[in-house]
């Protein structure tokens, strides 16, 4: 129990509100994307800067709170919200800077994607991002970071400067190159582990205008459009990027009412080079695989790209999780998706194959603790659906496909696509970095404060 006075005497140390049960936002303040989450958190600090941060921080240590970070809310586990604990609530915190003669866009740690390219847009400059706009910049770079500009400018994490962060004894410490190397290092793929960060500052890269859209094929196609797949993505150009999907066609435009609500596959395309060049890039592509029964292609800003799909992932949908590094889509695995990927449950549900070959491979596997930069897709399978009567229907085939599919896989998963799998598929995600991630979070965390995460529990406690 925490003695009533010490929360009021809390609160008023807060320039933003806490909020507790009973109070009129709470229920509110509480959801997290994935409508299959509900917590309910003893306190919530809606943090106005980094001295309220720093604040949670200390209140949390010094009254053994469980702490839990919220970004944007989007983790698929939930792990921006805790039962019993203390939330801290980055979501008033989203100021974005752009420096367009340093080419540097500085972003507080409460802010979402969509944010950040509104703001880059206007100078012509973009950072490696996810595809939905929504998700939060904190937890999404935090675990690495991958997205349509990845094959050429790298990783999220690959184009982090520096970052300011919040430590567990409630010190602000600066991370990059020249300083505290050891927490820059852990913080490029180790997620929320090592304190909360309160501002990232990042590289932009030259994206304005992008050539991209889907193009959709019947399923009696899918095995030959896979087959050509992990032949053409890996030789192709670093401007051309593609993920495949096996997914339901939305009953809404662009896509024609002949086809909605049929299950197909496709593949996402997103063109940087220059646009008029674009047809000609994409003309291979029509050659080797014919005409598609359907695509979306042309040009577009990138913040339109980003938010394609925004709103046909609303919050609130009950998801359900799994990931996988692959490095070869071997025969077997591709039999395996021939069997799962045209039963997606529901209209939401789908398995995408992102690429992470180009820019990630030239970034070596000891350099950041994001391990599988030999990886040349990171994979996920998402069971989703509006309806929770359908929750053991998007689950079961979410980890009944990716059981098939896993002993093809490279090993771990992308952080940020795992739920609650344990330890040993953290140490699996981690593999030779994990020795040292533990090392730092002795150093920084010895007591595990921050351990509402894809945990690296540190060895100076039980
Ligand atoms: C629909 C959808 C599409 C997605 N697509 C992509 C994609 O294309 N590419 C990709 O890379 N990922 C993608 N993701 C995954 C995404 O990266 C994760 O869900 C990520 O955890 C979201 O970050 P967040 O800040 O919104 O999450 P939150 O739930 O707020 O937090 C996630 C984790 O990060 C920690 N954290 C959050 N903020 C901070 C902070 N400021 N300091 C320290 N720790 C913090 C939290 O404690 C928690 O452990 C997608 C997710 C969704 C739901």
């Amino acid at each position: 129990m925490i003695d009533e006075a010490a929360v009021e005497q809390f609160k008023a140390s807060l320039r933003g509100e806490l909020l507790q049960p009973g109070d009129p936002d709470y229920d509110e303040a509480r959801k997290v994307y994935n409508g299959m989450i509900d917590k309910r958190p003893r306190m919530i600090a809606r943090c106005s800067d980094v001295a309220d941060v720093i604040s949670c921080v200390n209140f949390a240590r010094e009254n053994e709170m469980l702490l839990a970070v919220r970004g944007g809310g989007h983790n698929g586990g939930g792990l921006g919200v805790a039962d019993d604990g203390l939330v801290i609530d980055l979501s008033a915190m989203r100021g974005v800077r752009v420096d367009p003669d340093a080419q540097t866009v500085r972003v507080e740690g409460g802010a979402r994607w969509g944010d950040v390219d509104h703001a880059t847009h206007a100078f012509g400059l973009a950072v490696p991002t996810g595809i939905i706009s929504t998700t939060g910049v904190a937890g999404l770079t935090l675990g690495g970071g991958h997205g349509y500009l990845s094959r050429k400018y790298g990783l999220t994490i690959d184009n982090l400067l520096e970052a300011d962060v919040v430590v567990a004894d409630g010190s602000l410490v600066k991370a990059s190159e020249q300083e505290n190397e050891d927490l820059f290092w852990a913080i490029r793929g180790g997620g929320g582990n090592f304190g909360v960060v309160t501002s990232f500052l990042f590289r932009g890269n030259p994206v304005s205008t992008v050539y991209a859209g889907p193009m959709l094929w019947e399923l009696d196609r899918a095995e030959e459009i896979l087959r050509w797949y992990r032949e053409f993505s890996p030789q192709a150009p670093e401007d051309m990027y593609g993920f495949f999907a096996f997914l339901t066609v939305p009953p809404a435009p662009p896509f024609p009412e002949h086809l909605h609500g049929k299950k197909m596959c496709g593949i996402v395309w997103c063109y940087l080079g220059a646009m008029e060049r674009a047809e000609e890039a994409f003309r291979p592509i029509r050659q080797q695989v014919g005409p598609p029964a359907f695509e979306f292609l042309g040009p577009m800003p990138l913040p339109v790209l980003n938010s394609l799909f925004d709103a046909l992932y609303p919050p609130g949908l009950q998801q359900y999780w799994r990931g996988d590094f692959v490095t070869e889509l071997s025969d077997e695995a591709i039999a395996m998706h021939l069997r799962y990927g045209p039963e997606v449950p529901t209209m939401h549900s789908t398995m995408h194959l992102y690429p992470i070959d180009g820019a990630p491979h030239r970034v070596g596997g000891h350099e950041t603790a994001f391990s599988y930069r030999e990886a040349t897709w990171s994979a996920v399978f998402f069971g989703v659906d509006p309806d929770p009567a359908n929750n053991e229907r998007i689950i079961s085939w979410t980890t009944e496909y990716f059981d098939a599919v896993h002993p093809y896989s490279g090993g771990g998963a992308y952080v940020n696509f795992m739920m609650d799998e344990g330890q040993e598929r953290v140490k699996a995600t981690y593999r030779d970095n994990f020795e040292k991630l533990v090392a730092i979070k002795n150093e920084y965390d010895p007591t595990n404060l921050f351990r509402v995460n894809q945990n690296i529990r540190p060895t100076t406690t039980v």
